[in-house]
């Protein structure tokens, strides 16, 4: 099994976030911690015959919780999971966040993947999406994190930055690559309702057609255009795109995310955790208080516990699958469900290939560049 931690705290708010996290003092933080820690408490007699191959604890920005807790969290982790002595153990980060002993510390719990959260290395591209760092933050952040001895570093970039264009993306991944992480994540800004941006943007838009400014979103196309050039950089410096938003120096690619879209069964804890076990899909309450209240009376915090049909277990495998380049196996999906993906999906199957959309060979089936360019399109036929 995989295992998912989510600690939901930042410094402050980014202004195109609507994951569940937020800035909160340090008696919340403390009380959730001891919430979590109850939590994982909760689940261990459970899974005492799991193995957990991948842990990943995400937010938020785990790095701002105060030492000692963390500390707490990944001893009780240590003591209540078996988790395999080779375990892939990621943890994110923001620039500026993290110290040398923090790092030391949760390296000596085995965490030996970061995630550090860069976004673009244009400092007005970073205040403009609201981030508190800018970039010389984040190269002493990295060079910390050589420095402690982490030798698996995922940076994160984004496409489609207000203002963003060839010439600052250039410049972000050229920066970026400099560095040899051996894993980039290029995630497209995606405008949520109810965040600051998304208020920004309605304004922003109405204000562009009027002519008063410059400063812009890039349309679909000016986006794709934005993801073809960071796909071709990427590629040119021998980063192997093997999903559709990861790049990664063969040998390593995220474990972790791969099990995921491979349908791994993972336990999720923490304010607003996903877990995927036993063909049903459970998820916590994304209330911090209700979540600390729920844990501390003994209760598991969850807000929904669905049942995963087979028709969606089916599709699932389908869209998750064909987002790793590798794409998906005919015989996994046979072993999977007792029936020849033919039979469920043949006429999808051979409609996207004609149309160049799909291969189909060695018994394997993928997307091809260009059914890559608009994946989100396509996986939709097999919901
Ligand atoms: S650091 Fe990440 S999780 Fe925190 S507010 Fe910004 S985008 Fe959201």
């Amino acid at each position: 099994m995989e295992l998912y931690i989510h600690i939901p705290f930042c410094v402050k708010k980014c202004e195109y976030c609507d994951f569940v996290s937020g800035a909160y003092d340090e008696k919340v933080r403390r009380d959730y911690s001891d919430a979590l820690i109850r939590e994982i408490g909760m689940y261990a007699p459970a899974f005492s015959d799991a193995s957990f191959s991948t842990i990943y604890i995400g937010g938020g920005t785990p790095s701002w919780l105060e030492a000692d807790c963390m500390d707490a969290i990944l001893d009780a982790l240590q003591k209540h999971f078996n988790i395999e002595a080779e375990a892939e153990f990621t943890m994110e980060c923001n620039p500026g966040t993290v110290s040398a002993d923090f790092l030391h510390m949760i390296k000596s719990h085995g965490v030996c993947r970061l995630s550090i959260g860069l976004q673009s290395t244009d400092d007005a591209e970073l205040k403009r999406l609201g981030r508190i760092h800018d970039f010389n933050r984040f190269l002493h952040t990295y060079e910390l994190a050589r420095n402690a001895g982490f030798y698996d570093i995922n940076v994160d970039i984004m496409t489609g930055i207000p203002g963003q264009n060839k010439r600052t993306l250039t410049r972000t991944l050229s920066d970026v690559i400099r560095l040899k992480p051996e894993h980039i994540s290029c995630y497209s800004l995606i405008i949520e309702e109810g965040t600051p941006f998304y208020e920004k943007y309605a304004e922003d838009l109405e204000r562009q057609r009027r002519g008063e400014i410059t400063q812009y979103l890039p349309t679909d196309d000016e986006e794709f255009e934005l993801y073809a050039l960071a796909r071709q950089l990427l590629f040119e410096a021998r980063y192997e795109q093997y999903e559709i938003s990861n790049f990664a120096r063969e040998g390593y690619e995220c474990i972790h995310n791969i099990g995921y879209w491979r349908r791994v069964p993972y336990l999720g804890l923490g304010l607003s955790a996903a877990s995927f076990y036993g063909e049903h899909r459970y998820t916590n309450t994304t209330d911090i208080y209700e979540y600390m209240d729920m844990v501390n009376s003994g209760e598991k915090p969850l807000a929904s516990d669905v049942a995963i049909s087979r028709q969606d277990a089916m599709a699932e495998f389908m869209y998750l699958g064909l987002r790793m380049t590798e794409g998906i196996s005919r015989a996994d999906f046979a072993a999977a469900f007792d029936m020849d993906i033919e039979v469920r999906y043949g006429n999808i199957i051979r409609d996207l290939v004609s149309r160049g959309m799909l291969t189909s060979a060695g018994g394997r089936i993928a997307l091809t560049p260009t059914g890559r360019d608009i994946s989100n399109q396509l996986l939709c036929e097999f919901l």
